[in-house]
């Protein structure tokens, strides 16, 4: 989902997604040319392909709305090969020297075996999937927080869950999983959203190893997170006054970056990555 820009004199309050509140860190040139600039991406990862593929499959998966039949291994598969050809861009790219299309296709293949054999028969008590929200931040005017939870479940009166889709290779450390600040947006969000909560579990799935990992009942704080927010938005709101002076940040993350022909640090470079066949 594409931010809000402010024009001149515009109202449109600037959303801040948690990859927003990343990207500054990883390369303050590519934030500029994502958030503030708006340049349309180069080209599209094949990992983040797989992601949305894979994505896309759990949503219908556990879409309340789909009838109550539960959907064999094989129409999950063929649900999965249907998604991978329709969706299918001629501005894939791979930025692995040895890694093939069919790598890629191999890998989203297994996530689901391994995920449908850990989680069927699929009856969680899912309230919402791919749910998206964008809600003000008190002490910020004109400024919102927006997210898309992947799967909330209500398992009893007050007691929620809230589960994220991981396709990446990176799994969480259990010293890190309590300070997550994407789920703990997630958190703060979900408090919003609806009434009664008392008690919250976040969830993590590992697509690629297989694992899942829960945070049972969270003892977080919505006014700390949104004090932690608001420290982590000012800074990216003066940044926008001098956006021209944000320089590239150089690092094995610019072979998955398609701002090549805007980037200075890569002029007259060719990208390392090819196109997916
Ligand atoms: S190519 Fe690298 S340095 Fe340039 S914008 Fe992208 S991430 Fe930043």
């Amino acid at each position: 989902m594409s931010p809000a820009k402010p024009a001149g004199g515009s109202t449109e309050p600037v959303r801040f997604s948690y990859s927003r509140l990343q990207s500054y860190g990883n390369c303050p040139a590519q934030y500029r040319y994502r958030y503030i600039d708006r340049l349309p991406e180069q080209g599209l990862s094949i990992e983040a392909y797989l992601g949305r593929r894979l994505h896309e499959v759990l949503e219908w998966l556990y879409d309340p709305d789909r009838s109550a039949a539960q959907p064999s291994f094989d129409a999950l598969l063929a649900r999965f090969r249907e998604s991978w050809a329709a969706a299918w861009q001629p501005d894939i790219m791979i930025a692995r020297p040895a890694w093939h299309t069919d790598d890629y296709y191999q890998l989203g293949q297994r996530a689901l075996a391994g995920f449908y054999r850990r989680h069927e028969p699929f009856n969680a008590p899912v309230t919402h999937v791919e749910r998206s929200f964008a809600l003000p931040l008190e002490g910020l005017p004109n400024v919102e927080i927006s997210g898309i939870m992947d799967r909330t479940d209500r398992l009893a009166e007050g007691h929620w869950a809230i589960h994220d889709y991981k396709s990446g290779r990176r799994m969480i450390s259990e010293a890190k999983a309590g300070s997550d600040l994407q789920m703990r947006i997630y958190f703060w969000a979900l408090q919003q959203l609806e009434t009664g909560i008392e008690q919250v579990d976040i969830v993590w799935h590992f697509l690629q190893h297989g694992r899942s990992v829960t945070l049972p009942s969270v003892d977080w704080q919505i006014a700390r997170i949104a004090a932690q927010l608001r420290r982590k938005v000012e800074p990216l709101l003066a940044v926008e006054e001098r956006a021209g002076a944000l320089e590239p940040k150089e690092s094995p993350l610019c072979g998955w970056c398609h701002y090549w022909a805007a980037c200075p640090a890569k002029r007259g470079q060719t990208h390392p990555a090819r196109v997916a066949q």
